[in-house]
């Protein structure tokens, strides 16, 4: 049984209460460790440890944060191994998906905030008379709270710009997923990060993670979650006047045109479907087809999709692993339940796979493919972030846009084909923060990154971040 502990001032100490919650392997839906149930006092101990670290922090030289940095980075890609199979154990997600995506991508966030502290420059002007400048100072002490779908991916994502800008952070790592965020603490000590520069509170959202949001020394909340935990914290968080960046729920279209590359598009739909269990908030779950080749499609994808394999994890020849919990598991079964009663027809999947012992007690759904739904049901409304897409026919670019932007969501949107007018038209015209065109998940870490509407406020990525972790302040000297 492993027992998991808070990372506080450098060290690793338990919850002040003594409880710890159950942590559960998805593959096997057994418990496999304990983590603790932090509360208020926890989180006080760990701004405590933060702000005897800073400003300390922010005033040592940016060479030598910059090492520092990049020694964290470097201890993630030698612990490749490790923390792919923690993050697959906690997650329910594949192997393969652990190892070349996650973690790299993990250590990738550490490389490169670590380079942009070095190059983090501001702005001056010059008018007869004065000159002004920009000051962007570190906030203090911040907030970083990350959802189970990507775990140390998206904690590092946000822990790192926080710590490149010179801030010192409490992390809060998802409940669901907490173990690599936990050996995360062990590689920031070997690479000499000073004790309370980033300390890693574990716990409940509503408990710990609302802990954070409300301390009135934090001053800054950076948050990835669902729709209404954000809603939550932004109302708590508003009246104090922190900076928050919310990013949040997607449900998001796929255009797919007629004069688009085929081949390229089947395979890379298949993949923004149903990589990691369709539990990316960036996954396209709506699929509008222009009517010239929905037939085409319908039978080309559900052929492939039946030809997923969902398996252990662990197994190099598993297409999709586990879900991530009973609770998600239980979720995304329900809409399977409501998109039948909506009228929906199953063309592939459509329910849980009992795989053979030891996993016969995991949480496996079968990629799921529907067909002969309309806009306006909860199916298409709602979030499922989970193995299961509509699909639909459109006939005109009108019809197309109108559908992608009808919904509550606006995080990124898939548009396949190719012809320059109408992908500047849609670009410029699709409600989200993000728009891919022939392609899907192809990132740029100096790229901004965010949604619209309830997909959440502010964004991420290159100066961006370091903006976001920053205070400005204009200076004016009169001549
Ligand atoms: P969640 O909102 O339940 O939890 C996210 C994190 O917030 C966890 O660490 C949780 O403990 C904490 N939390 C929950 N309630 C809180 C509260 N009241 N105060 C403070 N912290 C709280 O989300 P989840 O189920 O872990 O993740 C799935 C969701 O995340 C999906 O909606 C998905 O779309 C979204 N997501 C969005 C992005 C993006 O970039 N926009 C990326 C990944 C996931």
């Amino acid at each position: 049984m492993q027992v998991l502990q808070n990372y506080i001032g450098g060290q690793f100490v338990p919850p002040a209460s003594g409880n710890y919650l159950d942590n559960y392997n998805p593959a096997t839906g057994e418990i496999f460790g304990k983590i603790p149930d932090s509360e208020e006092s926890d989180v006080a101990a760990a701004v405590a440890a933060a702000a005897s670290a800073f400003p300390a922090w922010s005033n040592l030289p940016l060479e030598q944060r910059h090492d520092i940095l990049h020694a964290v980075s470097d201890g993630i890609t030698q612990n490749l191994d490790r923390l792919a199979e923690a993050e697959t154990l906690d997650s329910g997600k594949t192997l393969a998906t652990s190892r070349t995506v996650d973690i790299p991508r993990a250590a990738l966030n550490f490389k490169f905030f670590a380079t942009a502290l070095l190059h983090f420059a501001s702005e001056s002007t010059h008018m007869p008379g004065s000159l002004s400048y920009t000051l962007r100072q570190p906030l203090g002490v911040v907030g970083c709270i990350s959802p189970w779908n990507l775990p140390l991916y998206l904690f590092t994502w946000k822990i790192a710009p926080a710590l490149a800008a010179g801030n010192c952070v409490i992390g809060k790592p998802s409940e669901v997923t907490p173990l690599t965020a936990y050996l995360l603490g062990e590689i920031c000590n070997a690479a000499g990060l000073p004790p309370g520069v980033l300390n890693i509170v574990h716990g409940l959202g509503p408990k710990a993670g609302e802990a954070i949001v409300r301390h009135p020394q934090v001053k800054a909340v950076s948050f990835t979650g669902s729709t209404r935990a954000g809603a939550e914290i932004a109302r708590i968080a508003a009246p104090m006047f922190k900076k928050l960046s919310l990013e949040l729920g997607g449900k998001n279209p796929n255009l797919i045109f007629a004069d688009c590359d085929y081949d390229k598009m089947l395979e890379t739909t298949v993949r923004s479907s149903f990589n990691n269990q369709g539990q990316i908030c960036l996954c396209g779950s709506r699929i509008y087809v222009e009517s010239s080749i929905y037939e085409k499609f319908r039978k080309d994808f559900t052929e492939r999709v039946k030809n997923l394999k969902v398996g252990d994890p662990k197994d190099p020849a598993s297409n999709l692993g586990a879900v991530v919990s009973k609770m998600h598991f239980e979720k995304v079964m329900s809409y399977l339940e409501l998109a039948r009663q909506e009228g929906g027809t199953v063309l592939t999947g459509g329910q849980a796979l009992q795989l053979p012992a030891p996993l016969d007690k995991g949480w496996y759904i079968a990629p799921t493919v529907i067909d002969g739904l309309g806009l306006d049901c909860r199916t298409n409304q709602e979030e499922i972030f989970g193995p299961v897409v509509t699909i639909q026919p459109f006939d005109s670019d009108a019809e197309a846009l109108a559908l992608a932007n009808g919904v509550p969501y606006g995080l990124s949107a898939t548009v396949w084909t190719n012809n320059l007018k109408r992908t500047h038209w849609l670009a410029a015209n699709l409600q989200a923060g993000i728009v891919w065109v022939n392609c899907w998940l192809l990132r740029d870490l100096r790229t901004p990154f965010g949604g619209v509407k309830q997909s959440g406020v502010g964004r991420e990525g290159g100066w961006e971040a370091m903006r976001f972790f920053s205070e400005t302040k204009n200076v004016t000297i009169a001549e």
